[in-house]
C-alpha cells in the first residue's frame, strides 16, 4: 500500500488519546474542544507527503519535476466535436498556434511509412537514412498506423505554451464546438482502437469525457456507458446533451450499475471495453481539499482502491468477448493502482476463469506522441504520462489487454 497508506502515513493520521472521552460515569464525561483546536492536516498535505515518500522511490530523479507539474496549473486539450461541424473552429485554433496532436501523429506515421516504402526501392549504394524525426522503422510498426483513429481531433498548444482555450461555444443547434479535457485522457481511447461496428463498453464512464471521445470515432456499433454514481451519471447525460445530437445520443445506453456486476449482466459481449477506474486522482489530491481521497475519514476507502480497481478490471475482462480488447486506465502514478492491478488480473483471469490475456505493447504510443506528452520510460506494463512543466498533462496510466 506504498502510495496509499504506510507507516509514515499512519503516524500522521494517528490521533492522540482523547482525554475526557474514556469510560466513566456519563455525567462526568465532557468533550474537549479538540475538534476545533487540534491542528488538522489538510488532505492535500497528506497526499503530498504520501507521494513524496513513494513516488520519489519509484520515479527517482524525475520526481521533483513531476511534483512541480502536479502542483502547477494543468494543461488542457480541446477535443473537437465532430457533431458540431467545427470547420471555422479548427481555423481559429490553428491561428492561435494550437495543433491537433492526433493528426500530427498520424502524419508522422504516414511519412515514416512513405520513407520505408521509398527505402525499399533504393539500391544498397543509395541507401536512405530511414529516420523521420526521431522515429526508426522498428519503432514504427504497421499496427501503430492502424491504431490511431483519425476521427478524433484534439488541439493542444505547443510544449511550454500555457495559453488557455476559450470556453466552448454552441453552434446554431446549441451543440458545443469542443470539450476541454486533459489531452492525455484521450490516449486510453486511442489505444482502444475502436473499429467500425464494434460493441463498446465504457464501464466507469462519468462524467463522460472518454465516452464523448469514443463517440467522436463514429465507429461504435453499440456504446454502453455505465457509472455507479447516479449524480455523476447525470453529468454524463448533460455532456451527451450538450455535445451529441439526439439521434446519436439515443443510441448510447447509459446505466448506473455497479460495474463489478457487469459480467453477470452481459458477460462476453463486447469487442472493446474501457475500464477507467476510480483512483487516487493524484493531481486533484494535491490541489483540492474538497472531495479528497486523502481525507482521514476516507483512509479505508483509499486503501481498498486497488481491490476495487481489480474487481472492475476483472468485470471488464469478463465482459469482453474472446478476441476482444480491454484498456485499463487511471490518473495516478501509483504502481499499486497500475501495473500491480494488471498483473493480478492476468493471474486471476487465468487461474480462476481460464481466460488467457496478452498485454499489448504500447511503447509505440511513446514514440508517436512524444512531442505532446512526457512519458515514463520505465513502466513495466502499459504506458504512463508524467506531468511536466512544459507539457503539464496527466498523470495518465493506460494498459491494453487482449483476450485470447
Ligand atoms: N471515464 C470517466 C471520464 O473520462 O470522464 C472518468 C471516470 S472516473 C476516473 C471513475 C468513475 O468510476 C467515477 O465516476 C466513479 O463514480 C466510477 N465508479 C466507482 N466505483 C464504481 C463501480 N463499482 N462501478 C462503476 N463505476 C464506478
Amino acid at each position: 500500500m506504498a502510495a496509499l497508506g504506510g507507516r509514515a502515513g499512519a503516524a500522521l493520521l494517528r490521533r492522540r488519546p482523547l482525554p475526557g472521552l474514556g469510560a466513566g460515569p456519563r455525567r462526568y464525561r465532557y468533550k474537549e474542544k479538540w475538534a476545533a483546536t487540534a491542528p488538522r492536516i489538510p488532505p492535500t498535505r497528506l497526499a503530498l507527503h504520501h507521494f513524496d515518500i513513494n513516488y520519489s522511490l519509484q520515479l527517482k530523479e524525475l520526481w521533483p519535476s513531476v511534483r512541480a507539474g502536479l502542483l502547477c496549473e494543468q494543461k488542457y486539450g480541446a477535443l473537437l466535436n465532430n457533431f458540431s461541424l467545427p470547420d471555422h473552429v479548427t481555423q481559429e485554433l490553428e491561428l492561435l498556434n494550437a495543433t491537433d496532436f492526433v493528426s500530427e501523429a498520424t502524419k508522422k506515421a504516414r511519412s515514416v511509412a512513405a520513407a520505408e516504402e521509398a527505402g525499399r526501392g533504393k539500391s544498397s549504394e543509395g541507401r536512405m537514412v530511414m529516420q523521420v524525426e526521431t522515429m526508426t522503422q522498428a519503432e514504427m510498426s504497421p499496427p501503430l498506423r492502424a491504431s490511431i483513429s483519425s476521427n478524433i481531433k484534439c488541439y493542444t498548444f505547443p510544449r511550454g505554451d500555457i495559453t488557455r482555450f476559450r470556453p466552448a461555444r454552441p453552434n446554431t443547434l446549441g451543440i458545443l464546438d469542443y470539450y476541454l479535457m486533459d489531452a492525455a485522457s484521450l490516449l486510453p481511447v486511442l489505444a482502444l482502437n475502436v473499429q467500425p461496428g464494434d460493441f463498446v463498453l465504457d464501464l466507469c464512464a462519468a462524467p463522460g469525457g472518454k465516452t464523448l471521445a469514443l463517440l467522436q470515432t463514429g465507429a461504435c456499433g453499440r456504446l454502453a456507458a455505465n457509472d455507479i454514481s447516479i449524480s455523476r451519471t447525470k453529468r454524463l447525460h448533460q455532456i451527451l446533451h450538450s455535445y451529441v445530437p439526439k439521434e446519436i445520443r439515443e443510441t448510447v445506453s447509459v446505466t448506473s450499475c455497479d460495474g463489478r456486476d457487469w459480467e453477470r449482466l452481459e458477460g462476453g459481449t463486447f469487442h472493446k471495453v474501457l475500464v477507467d477506474v476510480p483512483c487516487t486522482t493524484d493531481r486533484h489530491s494535491v490541489m483540492e481539499d474538497d472531495n479528497n481521497i486523502f481525507h482521514k475519514r476516507r483512509t479505508k476507502e483509499r486503501q481498498m482502491l486497488p481491490m476495487l480497481q481489480l474487481q472492475l478490471l476483472m468485470a471488464g475482462i469478463l465482459a469482453t468477448r474472446p478476441g476482444g480488447e480491454v484498456v485499463y486506465s487511471t490518473c495516478s502514478l501509483s504502481p499499486l493502482q497500475n501495473e500491480h492491478v494488471i498483473e493480478r488480473a492476468i493471474e486471476i483471469a487465468e487461474t480462476q476463469f481460464n481466460v488467457a490475456l496478452r498485454v499489448e505493447d504500447l511503447s509505440r504510443f511513446r514514440t508517436l506522441f512524444q512531442d505532446t506528452f512526457s512519458f515514463f520510460s520505465d513502466c513495466r506494463l502499459g504506458e504512463l504520462v508524467l506531468p511536466h512543466l512544459t507539457a503539464n498533462f496527466g498523470p495518465m496510466y493506460f494498459c491494453k489487454l487482449c483476450r485470447m
